[in-house]
C-alpha cells in the first residue's frame, strides 16, 4: 500500500502517519526527517542539504526527489510506504511518478484558523523530536520531554509569522495537487477536524480497513 498525505501544515499528517504506521506495519517517510537525517549521517546528499538548510535556502527539488527516491529504494519500503510531506508540488509529483507508483492520496481538509491553533500550541523536544501540543498533547511536566527529559522549544517555523507564509505557500503551490491527483482518481478526502483517534478511523474507514 503507497500512500501519500497530503494537507495544510499542522492538518495532523504526521500525527496520523505515526498511528497508522503501528496498524499497517508500513513505514513513515517525512522529507523533513530524511533532511535531517542525511545531514546527521554526514551522507553526500546531506552534506549539499546542510549547506542549503544554513544559507537558509529552500532544498531543490532534484535533491528532494534523490532523498526520497533513495529512501523508498530500502527493504523497509517493499510492502508499502506512508509518504508525508513530498510531493510539494506538482513538479514534484511527476517526478515522483517516474520513481514509484502510488495507490491512494489521502487529504487532511483543515480550516486555515485551526491550523493556526495547531501549530502556535506545538513543541518540539531538542533531543528526541517528539512533538507535543500546550493543549491537545502536552507532556506531564511543563516544557519537558516526557521519553528522554529533552527540553521542548517551539520551532522556528511554528512560530505565528511563520505560520501565515506556510500556509500561503501551502495554498500556492501544495493545494493544486488535490485537483491534480483528484484528476487520476486516487484522491480520498477526509476531515481533519477532530482528536487524532477520531481522524484515525476516518481514515481507516476510507482506506477499507
Ligand atoms: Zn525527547
Amino acid at each position: 500500500m503507497k500512500l501519500i498525505f497530503l494537507g495544510p501544515p499542522g492538518a495532523g499528517k504526521g500525527t496520523i502517519s505515526d498511528l497508522a504506521v503501528d496498524k499497517l506495519g508500513l513505514p513513515h517517510i517525512s522529507t523533513g526527517d530524511l533532511f535531517r537525517a542525511a545531514v546527521k549521517d554526514g551522507t553526500p546528499l546531506g552534506l549539499k542539504v546542510k549547506g542549503i538548510m544554513a544559507s537558509g535556502g529552500l532544498v531543490p527539488d532534484e535533491l528532494t526527489i534523490a532523498l526520497v527516491e533513495e529512501r523508498l529504494a530500502r527493504k523497509d519500503c517493499a510492502k508499502g510506504w506512508i509518504l508525508d510531506g513530498f510531493p510539494r508540488t506538482i513538479p514534484q509529483a511527476e517526478a515522483l511518478e517516474k520513481i514509484a507508483g502510488v495507490d491512494t492520496v489521502v487529504n487532511f481538509d483543515v480550516a486555515d484558523a485551526i491550523v493556526v491553533d495547531r501549530l502556535s500550541g506545538r513543541r518540539m523536544c531538542r533531543s528526541c523530536g517528539k512533538i507535543y501540543h500546550v493543549k491537545n498533547m502536552p507532556p506531564r511536566k511543563e516544557g519537558v520531554c516526557d521519553v528522554d527529559g529533552g527540553e521542548l522549544y517551539i520551532r522556528d517555523d511554528d512560530k505565528e509569522a511563520a505560520i501565515k507564509v506556510r500556509l500561503e505557500t501551502y495554498r500556492k503551490q501544495t493545494a493544486p495537487l488535490i485537483d491534480w491527483y483528484g484528476k487520476k482518481g486516487s484522491l480520498l478526502t477526509i476531515d481533519g477536524v477532530g482528536s487524532p483517534t477520531e481522524v484515525l478511523g476516518r481514515f481507516e474507514k476510507a482506506i477499507g480497513r
